[in-house]
């Protein structure tokens, strides 16, 4: 279904996906122009499809991408603050920092150093300015813990399959706020947690993915 949205060019390739109904926002559109994704990676950048990064991880498909800003649009509103957890090639963290705005600020965390590194050339590329107002920030770090130091944050989005709810990253949360994880081993399914302007949280399903795991860094490396 959505290998159909694969263009020649990233504007071509946004243009498929909200064909498709994967978003529906203009400000997405706007944002995911504004971002080209040849930055990230170099290999088939306007196919619909993952590719490898290396270090075990990849970068995401554009049509996860799109889904992900869709579902989390209410919660990447100008001036917000947002978490990419899992952030890899870095590409997600600087569209949601697209949406935040200059106001904005969103922190990708992600646990291999060298793609700490490798996300801040990517950003570097065309967008130093990201990177020298701090509306984008990568750090090294297990994120399944989150990141305690910025938080609470509007919107937490994360970027690898965790094998439980890690409670830290709905602690982490504004009221309102919203995370979006995909969880599970074998078969994964992504998660919204809603935790609503009076502090309850609700759970929704959204549908069934595949997603490398969150994992420890040895493990990830290694294969296992
Ligand atoms: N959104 C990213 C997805 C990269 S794949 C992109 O589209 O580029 C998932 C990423 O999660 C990998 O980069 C992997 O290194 C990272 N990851 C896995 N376990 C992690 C953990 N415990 N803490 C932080 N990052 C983790």
């Amino acid at each position: 279904m959505a290998w159909a949205c694969s263009a020649g060019s990233n504007s071509g390739l946004i243009d498929n996906l909200r064909r498709a109904g994967i978003f529906h926002s203009e400000r997405i559109a706007q944002a995911m122009k504004a971002i080209d994704r040849k930055d990230y990676t170099s290999r088939y950048p306007y196919e619909d499809s993952p590719q490898t990064i290396g270090y075990g991880a990849t970068i995401s498909a554009p049509h996860m991408h799109g889904y992900a800003l869709q579902y989390l649009e209410p919660y990447l509103q100008p001036n917000m603050k947002a978490l990419d957890i899992g952030s890899g090639s870095g590409y997600l963290t600087a569209c949601m920092a697209e949406m935040v705005g200059p106001e904005g600020k969103v922190i990708g965390v992600e646990h291999i150093k060298e793609l700490v590194d490798m996300a801040e050339r990517n950003v570097a590329k065309q967008r130093q300015d990201l990177l020298k107002s701090s509306r984008v920030r990568f750090v090294a770090g297990d994120g399944r813990l989150g990141y305690p130091n910025d938080g609470p944050y509007d919107c937490i989005h994360v970027g690898a399959a965790a094998s439980k709810m890690p409670q830290e990253l709905i602690d982490q949360l504004k009221a309102p706020g919203r995370l979006f994880i995909p969880v599970g081993v074998a078969s994964q399914t992504i998660i919204q947690i809603d935790k609503q302007a009076d502090g309850t949280v609700v759970k929704k399903e959204l549908m069934g993915v595949m997603y490398v795991p969150l994992t420890d860094p040895e493990k990830q490396r290694s294969g296992h």
